[in-house]
């Protein structure tokens, strides 16, 4: 089969034809018919410090796709071949104190499919059964972010939504995908920030009723101002740039909550007194999808029809085009990139 490999130590990917795998038991076999690329793809493209600390190559890269089963393995009752799905790309070991309390998102032993162990950028990838989830009528290019998108409605729906009003800090697809669940959640009013015109105006498409430049305008003020002087009952802090979080902990009310889920390059230096202690608000750090709370959410919102992603779909490429795929998520002005596969 064709796939995407990061074949050595060194930065780029090679398309390239590998075995095909076969579903062991408890696993499924999945044809895969479209994969989301994304920064961490990027990462891995450049062969990066954190990339360098932890894949050992050769791997199959890509860990957001759906597609089609179309063989089980020993002791898989409860999904069938022909069934349209996607799965959690987190593989969990199901015995640290983490999952055996309801918390396998941070499971101490999670593997990453396309990190980890080989992933989803090519026409077949075999997954625990347990993994899997079903689409029930969602189409597979929406299916094949819902990891991405489990990313922002983890964020916005760990804060209290109905009337609220909600900031969201750096509008990339994922924080495009946060105002929109904000809005679908019942937030009063969102709030968005960017540097990017092109992201700003998808962020308003999405539903957001106050956009900030923070290139040309005081993102603390406007939020203050937008806000009753109060400023924001929740900030989804999703750029992870060291001035952002500052404004983040400067746009939150007092007693308000922030959660955070994008990532800073290295260490930031925070007053805690006064940015977080003296404030009295709580922080939340986001990592991965609730198992599996967050799915059964995010397949309501999307098959009610109260939360559609596509606008924030801009991309497409076939599997050999990943290098511009690449292109197109560094420019910075794409939202969401897919792979169409088959
Ligand atoms: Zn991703
Ligand atoms: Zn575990």
């Amino acid at each position: 089969m064709q796939a995407i490999v990061k074949a050595e130590r060194a930065p780029g990917l090679v398309v390239k034809s590998v075995p095909k795998p076969s579903p062991g038991a408890g696993e499924v076999l999945i044809a895969v018919r479209h994969a989301g690329v994304c920064g961490t793809d990027l990462h891995i493209a450049d062969w990066d410090p954190w990339a360098q600390s932890r894949m050992h190559p050769p791997v199959v890269i890509g860990h957001e796709f759906a597609g089609e089963i179309v063989a089980v393995g020993d002791g898989v009752a409860e999904l069938k071949t022909g069934r349209l799905v996607t799965a959690e790309g987190h593989i969990v070991c199901g015995h640290c104190l983490q999952c055996r309390t309801g918390n396998s998102h941070i499971c101490r032993n999670t593997r990453i499919i396309g990190v980890d162990r080989d992933g989803a950028f090519a026409e077949y990838i075999v997954m625990p059964a347990t993994n899997v989830l079903c689409l029930d009528g969602i189409p597979t290019e929406v299916g094949a972010i819902m990891d991405p998108m489990g990313n922002a409605f983890h964020t916005v729906l760990s804060g209290d939504i109905p009337g609220s009003n909600v900031f969201v800090v750096g509008c990339g697809p994922i924080g495009c995908f946060a105002v929109g669940i904000a809005r679908a959640a019942g937030a009063a009013k969102v709030i968005a920030s960017d540097i990017n015109p092109k992201r700003l105006a998808l962020a308003r498409t999405m539903g957001a009723q106050v956009t900030i430049d923070a290139t040309k305008q005081d993102v603390v003020r406007q939020v203050l101002e937008a806000t009753g002087n109060e400023g924001a009952d929740v900030v989804c802090e999703m750029s992870g740039v060291p001035s952002a979080l500052h404004q983040a902990f400067a746009s939150v009310r007092m007693g308000g909550r922030v959660q955070l889920l994008g990532l800073p390059k290295g260490e930031v230096p925070v007053d805690i007194a006064n940015e977080i202690i003296f404030k009295g608000i709580t922080i939340y750090g986001v990592i991965g999808r609730k198992m599996y709370e967050t799915w059964h959410q995010m397949r309501r919102f999307l098959s009610s029809g109260m939360f559609d992603p596509r606008p924030v779909m801009t991309h497409q490429f076939p599997l050999a085009k990943i290098d511009e795929a690449l292109v197109a998520i560094r420019s910075g002005d794409a939202g969401k990139v897919i792979l169409e596969i088959a």
